[in-house]
């Protein structure tokens, strides 16, 4: 049966050109970058090669990329491997961030570490009067990741960096989502550490990068791990050449042409938007008021629950709350921290386009969706007549 992907805030597929780029480094380039000989050399240059691209696309200096296996182990060592330089105690989060940063902060609160956790408004995005209130000359860093993956609500960092550097924190944020789908912000150079992942912008999956910016005291962060010392003793392991190369031709791409993508990508999403209201207009769009990533839609359809409608859905590729808790039965978090009560949650879906997608991915989603939504309820309200009459009869 062919497929509707449409969950590319989940992952994307891995474009050709990085494909082809990526390649040569799997078979007749496959040396260690470390090892001293021929090849190996041959490797270290193209690595090399790769990390001066990248540097440029990412406004920073190429000492200050270290690769990782993607943005859960780069939030990770970030945010367990932080060690507060002046005896500060406090980190800072906000309650819609990924698992991969909620979970390590959490473990370092059993650790005596206090954790702070900035709510949202009723469209996902982050309360500044509370993140103000909250980030003190205690707070040692502070975390925000740019756009949600649920929901892709972009959150304020500038504001919020701005008000951690004020209090003397350190300011971490999590890009993974906003990386490849709209042009590298002004801001990215205030944050000290950055997480990025090949995956969500057609680059290959299992590579990451973490920005640690030249200038803080290098012992902030310690390894979770040792070895070879490669990252500059940061992440120690064999350097994923393919991965680096496939990455950098991925921001590449992104370099070339994020802009009209965003905008074609947003017109697609808008206009789904629009035929999926006529067609279930007791629907909301979660965060619809808030600047969100161009592909994202988040929907609330009351009455019907998202595990049902999906398996109604074998051809629709969508998610159900986030990928990356799908299994868990509790609802999304992103969405109950918004207010949106735990069986509406329940019933929400993510809609997420990306560049490979066309007009008539987004009619026909909407189609599908509508026609599942209908038989779902139409399905409850015969069941709940035949319990209602079979009740009836009960106490008649
Ligand atoms: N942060 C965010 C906001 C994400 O959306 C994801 C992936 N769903 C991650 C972190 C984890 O990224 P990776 O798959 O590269 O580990």
């Amino acid at each position: 049966m062919s497929q509707i992907y449409l969950d590319n805030n989940a992952t994307t597929p891995c474009d050709d050109s990085v494909i082809e780029a990526m390649l040569p480094f799997f078979s007749a380039r496959y040396a260690n970058p470390d090892s001293p000989h021929g090849m190996g050399k041959d490797s270290f240059a193209a690595d090399e090669d790769a990390r001066e691209e990248l540097a440029q696309y990412l406004h920073c200096s190429s000492s200050e990329l270290f690769f990782t296996s993607g943005a859960t182990e780069s939030n990770n060592i970030v945010l367990l491997g932080f060690s507060p330089p002046d005896g500060r105690r406090r980190v800072a989060t906000s309650a819609i961030e990924h698992k991969s940063v909620l979970r390590p902060i959490n473990h370092r609160c059993r650790c005596g570490i206090d954790v702070q956790e900035v709510g949202v408004s009723r469209d996902g995005v982050v309360d500044l009067g509370c993140a103000n209130a909250l980030i003190n000359e205690d707070t040692a860093l502070v975390s925000l990741q740019a756009a949600n993956n649920e929901t892709g609500v972009l959150q304020p960092v500038e504001e919020v960096a701005a008000i951690a550097h004020l209090r003397g924190a350190l300011f971490h944020c999590d890009a993974s989502q906003l990386i490849g789908k709209l042009p590298i912000p002004n801001w990215f150079d205030h944050c000290d550490y950055l997480s990025i992942s090949g995956h969500k912008f057609y680059g290959p999956k299992g590579v990451g990068v973490l920005v640690v910016r030249s200038g803080l005291p290098r012992k902030c962060i310690l390894p979770l791990h040792f070895g070879g010392d490669q990252e500059h003793g940061l992440r120690s392991g064999t350097t994923n050449v393919p991965g680096i190369i496939g990455l950098t031709a991925a921001c590449r791409l992104a370099a070339e042409r994020v802009a009209d993508d965003a905008a074609s990508i947003a017109q697609l999403r808008n206009s789904f938007e629009v035929l999926f209201l006529q067609r279930v207009p007791e629907a909301q769009i979660n965060g619809v008021n808030a600047g969100r990533l161009s592909g994202s839609c988040n929907t609330t359809i009351p009455q019907v629950p998202a595990s049902m409608l999906i398996a109604n859905l074998p051809s629709l590729c969508i998610a159900e709350g986030s990928a990356c808790t799908s299994g868990a039965p509790e609802p999304s978090h992103v969405l109950v921290a918004m207010g949106i009560s735990r069986d509406d949650a329940d019933c929400s879906i993510r809609v997420s386009f990306g560049r490979q997608n066309t007009v008539t991915h987004a009619e026909t989603a909407v189609e599908m969706i509508a026609e599942a939504t209908g038989r779902i309820l139409d399905a409850s309200i015969d069941d709940g007549s035949k319990r209602g009459n079979s009740i009836k009869g009960e106490t008649a």
